[in-house]
């Protein structure tokens, strides 16, 4: 009888240690942890000895006194929550508890997979949709959003912001006589240009083919004409390999009360259009928010 009990419990063990999902059994009074598999002490980085006996708010130290099964009454709970290692890293996991009653009480019964290869690519995945792949500036589709907060953000706080809207001048001729590959040096050159010049809450997109476009919160439309200026200088005075030097025209315009993306893209956009007419080279901005 005592053998076989034995060896049931060897039988237990041995399924716990090989399931690929770390499992720990925890008293629901004393949060004790009393049991682990293998790969629950793999994540958190003790031997077994090491791990049992602790309480379980020394791994899951965010959940301490917000256990949605203990202190919150749920039967089950499922969530992603960050795992404290002992070397002091973190693993992030997704944790499934659920309540055991036992002879010996009741018990918790945690399982938890490791997160870190999953939230690596759904960065890398993120990243991917938000960015334009040859100048890794923004895509367009990400300054839309960006813009639409920034003009919500507007009308709450009445902080204003710009937007400068630049373009390449005869790029077609960059292309026709340096070849392809030179004409995208030039553009990766240019946001690079652009990158260590602006700040980290600014926002830089390829708005399609040589357009960009830079949203500046808390700019007003005379700073950003400055800024553009800066730009258009540095721009015009770097030398890039093969091509040796391009220019570019710039639009700026503030938010004015009552605009709505395309109002002000438009706008921007005209900018840009009288700079080209004024023989490119060079910066126009809107002066004053058009009447209403
Ligand atoms: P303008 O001064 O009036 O802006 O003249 P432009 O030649 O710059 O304007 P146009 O619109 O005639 O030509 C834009 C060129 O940009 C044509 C297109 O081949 C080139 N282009 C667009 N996207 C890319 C790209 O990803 N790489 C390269 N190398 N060229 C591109
Ligand atoms: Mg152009
Ligand atoms: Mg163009």
């Amino acid at each position: 009888m005592e053998e076989e009990i034995r060896e049931q419990k060897e039988f237990l063990g041995l399924i716990l240690d090989s399931m690929p999902a770390g499992v720990m059994v925890i008293d629901a009074k004393t949060h004790r942890i009393e049991n682990v598999n293998l790969e629950a002490v793999a994540m958190i980085g003790e031997s077994p000895d090491e791990v049992i006996g602790k309480s379980c708010f020394e791994i899951f130290p965010e959940i301490k006194g917000l256990c949605p099964v203990t202190a919150v009454g749920q039967e089950v709970d499922c969530a992603e929550r960050i795992l404290h290692r002992v070397d002091g890293s973190r693993l992030p996991v997704l944790k499934i508890v659920k309540r055991l009653k036992t002879k010996s009480g009741e018990k918790l019964i945690e399982t938890f997979i490791d997160l870190t290869e999953r939230k690596k690519l759904e960065e890398q995945l993120y990243r991917l949709s938000v960015t334009d792949y040859l100048t890794q500036a923004y895509n367009r589709r990400y300054f839309t959003e960006v813009l639409e907060r920034e003009i919500e953000r507007t009308k709450r706080t009445n902080r204003p912001f710009s937007l400068i809207m630049l373009d390449i001048d005869h790029f077609k001729n960059v292309n026709d006589r340096f070849g392809h590959a030179a004409g995208d040096l030039v553009l990766k050159s240019l946001v690079n240009l652009i990158k260590n010049r602006i700040r980290q809450t600014d926002c830089l997109a390829r708005w399609g083919g040589e357009e960009f476009v830079i949203l500046l919160p808390d700019t007003h439309v005379q700073e950003a004409a400055g800024l553009a200026e800066e730009l258009r200088e540095q721009l015009s005075l770097m030398e890039i390999p093969v091509v040796s030097r391009v220019t570019a025209s710039f639009g700026v315009t503030g938010y004015c009360s009552g605009d709505t993306l395309d109002t002000l893209l438009m706008r921007a956009d005209q900018m840009l259009y009288a700079a080209k007419a004024s023989g490119r080279n060079c910066v126009r901005f809107s002066e004053k928010c058009p009447e209403n």
